[in-house]
């Protein structure tokens, strides 16, 4: 049982998963102290991990959470050598409410409140249309739900399908706009088949397309 009762900067938290923003944190990419390159979506349904729970679950609505570093979870503002956040002034509402040795708190603000891609894109940006392209192609929710039950053929059919389509909308959105990798990760949330991971499916490159097979054991 911990007997904490202060927060020991220990970089426990920093180091599972950089936060959600809330509404409260709008200005912080307004003012630029967040970049969109600097963050990723969690879509309405993926799996995502819930600090308050420290579990990994399909979410309720949509998140924004700042990226982690080199592919891993560890927040991309933390700093290992100093053990410390780079941006602890201007930090998210999250940071500022976790209490590692008291849940409750972040429990009772979790899912509320959230900012959206939208909440950060002009309303007469046509990338917007391609969002929602992309959503109608591979819903968050379904994508989840397939996966639970990826025995089935007709789910593995069904995910492929997705997968493809997925691949398919990013390598068109890139040529048409130019985008980097870091903010298709902010305009559609992490590739499916890198959400494959769990399930005993995993992604094949064939022929300049992909399958999704059994994973070897
Ligand atoms: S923003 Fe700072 S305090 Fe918040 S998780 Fe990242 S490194 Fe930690």
């Amino acid at each position: 049982m911990t007997t904490t009762k202060h927060c020991r900067q220990c970089g426990t938290c920093c180091r599972k998963g950089g936060p959600a923003l809330s509404r409260e944190d709008l200005d912080l990419v307004r003012l630029g102290h967040i970049r969109h390159d600097q963050l990723i979506t969690i879509r309405c349904g993926e799996l995502g991990y819930n600090p308050g729970t420290d579990r990994l679950e399909p979410v309720p609505v949509e998140l924004l959470k700042v990226r982690g570093k080199g592919g891993g979870w560890t927040c991309l503002f933390f700093n290992e050598a100093q053990n410390d956040c780079t941006m602890y002034a201007h930090r998210p509402a999250t940071c500022r409410i976790l209490q590692c040795w008291q849940p409750e708190a972040l429990l009772a603000t979790i899912y509320q409140n959230t900012l959206r891609r939208a909440d950060l894109i002009n309303p007469n940006d046509p990338i917007l249309a391609e969002i929602e392209r992309h959503e109608q192609a591979c819903p968050g929710k379904l994508f989840t739900d397939l996966l639970t039950e990826a025995d089935n053929p007709e789910n593995v059919t069904r995910l492929t399908e997705m997968v493809r389509a997925d691949l398919a909308i990013r390598d068109d959105i890139a040529h048409k706009f130019g985008i980097s990798l870091e903010m298709e990760f902010f305009l559609l949330g992490r590739p499916l088949f890198k959400q494959l991971a769990g399930s005993g499916l995993e992604c094949v490159e064939e022929n300049g397309g992909i399958r999704l097979e059994r994973r070897k054991k």
